[in-house]
């Protein structure tokens, strides 16, 4: 089979390697579709992500191909999405204590993300621990839409992890992929008023059309905070959900939000954080948080939100491609933020 191979900063290599073969307790699946993610794109870019001689490629559906002895709850032929990052047979303290997207384990074992693993940018992926990895996907779904679930699992994830009630006030930055997602959810849970902030036109439209209520440039408004403020009963959001993983809109996430309101987290880069005055944190008492992947029980409820029709992918996908054409689309994908995602086609 081929595959890709990340060989380092803007290297990739493809091979021929032989198909994977299901042992006791595993299961092959061949791929057939698998999203270029922002951390494939970060990594191409930057050091330190990837681990050389990783096979990327996370967000990945597909098909069992093959059983190994001893797996219950498969056939031959499902259709599965495999994620999801963490969870280990080991149960660490984070898999006890309910927060298995945090395992000590689970970083190294996902496939595509985990040193020397070998991910979906292949025609076939090895899932050594199926009932933790592989998630059905209903029927409904076309697997096309499917591929989308790392991106809503991570949006859903975020969500989760913030207070949000029906009828609060929200702001999204940046309507990428991952800020799409969470428009979509905010809309369907009940916010008043969804404010996304991306200095794309094109993201700024979306944006509207998966649930917005307002779109701006933050770039193009002198008077934001002023302006958020008339809109929010002179306060600021209730809570501001940072996705565009960019260092300064951090901070910008920070002055737009309310006293006694919550920032999260869901977008990540490498480079250090904007700096933001404690003062800003500490006297207005903000609860500021992290957000990590997501859990096998979100990415589950995610591909349901999907077969009831509760959330859309119309528009998310710019671009269908070969796996020969992966490190042309890495190129441009590191010149441009202006896509939501490429998907590999198998
Ligand atoms: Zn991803
Ligand atoms: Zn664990």
């Amino acid at each position: 089979m081929k595959v890709a191979v990340y060989e380092g900063v803007r290297s990739i290599r493809f091979e021929d390697r032989p198909k994977p073969q299901a042992g006791a307790g595993e299961v092959v699946v061949q791929v057939k579709y698998c999203g270029i993610c922002g951390t494939d794109i970060h990594a191409y870019m930057h050091e330190g992500i990837l681990f050389p001689e990783t096979v990327p490629g996370h967000e990945t559906v597909g098909i069992i191909e093959e059983i190994g002895s001893g797996v219950e709850g498969f056939n031959i032929g499902d259709r599965v999405a495999v994620g999801a990052p963490g969870s280990c047979p080991e149960q660490c303290y984070y898999c006890r204590t309910g927060r298995p997207n945090l395992c000590v384990n689970g970083f190294g074992r996902t496939l595509g993300i985990g040193p020397g693993t070998q991910g979906a940018f292949a025609e076939y992926v090895l899932a050594k621990y199926p009932n933790r990895q592989l998630v059905r996907i209903p029927d409904n779904v076309r697997l096309e839409d499917a591929v989308l679930f790392d991106i809503f699992s991570t949006a859903y994830h975020g969500y989760r992890r913030s207070n949000f009630k029906a009828g609060n006030n929200v702001i999204v930055i940046g309507a990428g992929a991952i800020g799409l997602s969470v428009i979509q959810i905010l809309k369907l849970s009940g916010a008043k008023n969804i404010v996304a902030l991306d200095k794309s036109e094109s993201k700024r439209r979306l944006a509207i059309e998966h649930g917005a209520d307002l779109a701006l440039d933050p770039g193009a408004e002198p008077k934001l905070k002023d302006n958020i403020k008339k809109l929010f009963n002179g306060l600021g959001a209730d809570i501001v959900y940072e996705c565009a993983g960019n260092p300064a809109t951090v901070g910008i996430a920070v002055d737009l939000c309310r006293a006694g309101g919550e920032v999260i987290l869901i977008g990540t880069n490498p480079e250090p954080l904007a700096t933001i005055n404690e003062i800003q944190i500490g006297l207005f008492e903000l609860d500021l948080k992290g957000s990590f992947a997501y859990d096998d029980n979100e990415l589950g409820t995610v591909l349901d939100f999907m077969s009831k029709g509760f959330i859309k992918t119309d528009g998310m996908v710019n671009k269908m491609l070969k796996l020969e054409e992966v490190k042309t689309a890495l190129e441009e994908l590191s010149e441009t933020t202006e896509p939501v995602r490429y998907v590999i086609s198998f």
